[in-house]
């Protein structure tokens, strides 16, 4: 039989003990025997479990038609400063180009949340250009920044990209995976991130033309400019070619934030050569040399060097923010590995638990950051490594007694990589 706790009171202080044994659900009209237990609010209302499930699913659909994000991010937007702190927490060095992008960034919300309606000045969209090795964090700051600001993300490449006629994908497909990833609210589409990797490879002078593009790659980035530059698009929501009897989705680009990638490999050679010629008309001592490393003249590039890299000049024109990443050094994948909030040695420790602990000793740490630098692909060569030093650690490691400590140490991370032994485990001492 049904008690008087089948009612609960919704009220703070509410006498939840009463018996009400004729209540119904004030919704559905259904008694508690039909539906079960009913939440008391005041004056005689109550309310049942399906009918505060359904109350629940609609408003969860507002929320997604309105947009995750609408008050957060044009109620308050973070300042330079703020947000480089934040990317500091995940994204080791890069220090001039956090800056760059902080600024770039913050000014894009700003234009986009203020009323310039009635101003005279019109603020233009600056959509950003990266320029760095891979591995150095060029992803991984702009996956960030779409985080911390709330705004819907997505990656594309611009490899696959063709010109229409060629076979491949319509440069439209990035903007369909913007639309995925604001769950297809168009209006939270229109203001996220989209960061096209590989801009590079589109360009005039690029070794990695590919038989199905158009030979200069000036098409695709004809293309892509006038999505650069703000227009309505079509997107095909199912992806693939456009053709004629389609339905299309319309997004406007204008509040779109472009951000490209490359690694624009030879650049520094450009700006070698651009650097000596200006040096050499003082008669100074040219203050680049031919030695000069890629994290010494990186940090040097400007629009000019791109233009002369290949890429067509409107193109280099909308993307008038260009902020450079330097290679990792052994150092830098050190920390890499240790400080960011998620990085794998706290990820793989707290795999660890309570039970068991891992630590990794400084050399073990240097071994494991000298070989990712060894295979040229800078931190992400980080991941492998580290999973074939721990593989045998994991498989065995549910079975370990508790207050085990690992330590990984040289010889460890020398023994897993070239035979695959297990390290010696110890108790733990604290
Ligand atoms: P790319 O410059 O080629 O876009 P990514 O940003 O994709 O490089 O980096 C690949 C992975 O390497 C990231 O997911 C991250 O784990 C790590 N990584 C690269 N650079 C950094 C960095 N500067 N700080 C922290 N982690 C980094």
């Amino acid at each position: 039989m049904p008690s008087g706790k089948d009612v609960v009171s919704g009220r703070r202080n509410g006498n939840s003990g009463t018996t009400k044994k004729n209540a119904f659900c004030s919704f559905c009209r259904k008694s508690y025997r039909d539906v079960g237990p009913l939440v008391e609010g005041p004056g005689d209302v109550y309310i049942c479990g399906e009918c505060i499930e359904l109350c629940q699913s609609i408003l969860d659909q507002e929320q997604k038609r309105r947009g995750p994000s609408n008050n957060k991010l044009f109620s308050e937007i973070p300042s330079p400063r703020e947000i480089v702190e934040h990317l500091d927490q995940y994204v080791i060095g890069q220090t001039g180009a956090k800056r760059v992008l902080a600024v770039a960034v913050h000014n894009h919300y700003k234009r986009l949340s203020s009323d310039w309606s009635g101003s005279e000045v019109e603020i233009e969209k600056s959509n950003i250009l990266m320029v760095g090795p891979t591995g150095s964090g060029k992803t991984l700051l702009a996956r960030t920044l779409a985080k911390m600001l709330n705004v819907p993300f997505a990656i594309g490449d611009a490899t696959t990209l063709t010109e229409a006629g060629y076979v491949g994908e319509d440069v439209e497909n990035l903007l369909l995976k913007l639309l995925h990833a604001a769950d297809f609210d168009v209006e939270a589409a229109q203001r996220g991130i989209l960061y096209i990797d590989e801009i590079d490879k589109i360009g005039k002078t690029s070794h990695n033309v590919s038989i199905t593009r158009d030979v200069s790659g000036e098409g695709v980035q004809q293309a892509l400019l006038k999505m650069l530059e703000g227009t309505v698009a079509n997107v095909p929501p199912q992806g693939g070619r456009k053709h004629p009897e389609q339905q299309y989705i319309q997004m406007d680009t204008s509040n779109i934030l472009f951000i490209c990638g490359g690694t624009f490999v030879g650049v520094e050679d450009i700006i070698r050569k651009r650097l000596g010629k200006k040096t050499l008309g003082f008669g100074q001592a040219s203050s680049t040399r031919d030695d000069s490393t890629s994290a010494e003249l990186l940090p040097q590039v400007t629009s000019d060097d791109i233009l002369h890299f290949g890429m067509i000049p409107e193109f280099v024109g909308r993307l008038p923010v260009v902020s450079a990443l330097t290679p990792l050094d052994e150092q830098g994948l050190v920390n890499v590995l240790t400080e960011p909030r998620n990085s794998l040695v706290k990820q793989y420790q707290a795999l660890f638990g309570e039970n068991c602990e891992l630590r990794f000793t400084e050399s073990a740490l240097k071994n494991i950051a000298r070989r990712a630098k060894d295979k040229g692909v800078g931190a992400r060569g980080l991941r492998g490594i580290i999973e074939a030093v721990m593989l045998d650690i994991m498989f065995d490691l549910p079975e370990q007694a508790e207050g085990t400590v690992f330590t990984i140490d040289q010889d460890a991370v020398e023994d897993k990589l070239t035979h695959f032994k297990v390290g010696n485990p110890e108790k733990k001492s604290a």
